[in-house]
């Protein structure tokens, strides 16, 4: 169903009791804004000399994600976490920013399925551990900031095997999955409560990477509630499933662009 000849997507959130969204890789700034923030290239700078470039790219990513950049960004963060306004809410979100949290929304009822930014991991798992990120971090930060030189940094080893040490992510070259499991529980249990209640599905900017995570989880949870309704923004990737169109509308558009725009009061 085309979004035009529906009501509208602010509607059928008042209208719901119980809202799940999914965020995608359109919601993940791209390398190129992260690569022309000034911090950014100034630690590009400093740390070019260091072997394990892996973790210098992440911690500049991670420095990056730790304040809004995109004004728009933000603003569609912001006008998501008012439309839950007080209502039950779960996001799942496939990037590994912690831009939900910035914007108010509660860890709890967050999951990141791809990674996170809190931990270290060995890069081949050997011993499916995670290690905090903090002073590896901190020492990158520090060398940045100009306040020691790039020459004394330590690289971290795996302390099992002596391997490297990546960014809890799917990057990993094998992903230790430790970090979300918790909170993959809390949403399966968030899926058991939204059962004959007035659910709105909100899938915005994913795309068919992981379908089973999210595009085709979601149709199997719209389909299967009688009372829910589902709204699949994305530029490109807008289709409506067979037999799907009195409960799911689409919309070809930016879904950063159209959630942004949003009046939300
Ligand atoms: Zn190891």
């Amino acid at each position: 169903m085309n979004m035009q000849s529906m009501y509208s997507l602010i509607d059928a959130v008042n209208e719901a009791e119980i809202i799940l969204i999914g965020i995608g890789e359109e919601w993940t700034p791209s390398y190129e804004d992260i690569l022309s923030d000034k911090s950014v290239l100034t630690g590009l700078e400093k740390l070019s000399a260091l072997d394990n470039q892996n973790i210098l790219m992440s911690s500049l990513q991670k420095m990056y994600y730790e304040s809004f950049h995109s004004e728009q960004l933000k603003k569609a963060y912001h006008n998501l976490f008012q439309l839950c306004g007080s209502k039950d809410y779960f996001l799942i979100s496939l990037n590994v920013d912690r831009y939900p949290e910035l914007a108010g929304f509660e860890n709890e009822r967050c999951v990141y399925p791809c990674g996170n930014m809190d931990y270290l991991q060995c890069d081949m798992n050997c011993h499916n551990e995670l290690l905090l990120v903090q002073s590896t971090y901190q020492t990158i930060q520090n060398i940045i900031k100009g306040k020691i030189e790039s020459s004394e940094f330590q690289e971290e080893k795996c302390p099992y095997c002596g391997g490297k040490l990546v960014y809890n992510t799917m990057e990993a070259m094998k992903y230790c999955e430790g970090g979300y499991l918790e909170q993959w529980e809390a949403y399966m249990k968030f899926l058991q409560k939204t059962i004959n209640r007035k659910l709105c599905i909100l899938e915005l900017g994913v795309s068919m990477r992981f379908p089973g995570v999210i595009r085709n989880a979601f149709e199997k949870t719209a389909y299967y509630n009688q009372k829910a309704k589902m709204f699949r923004i994305h530029q490109t990737l807008a289709d409506v499933p067979q037999n799907m169109e009195q409960k799911v509308y689409a919309k070809y558009e930016n879904s950063v662009a159209y959630i942004a725009n949003l009046f939300v009061s």
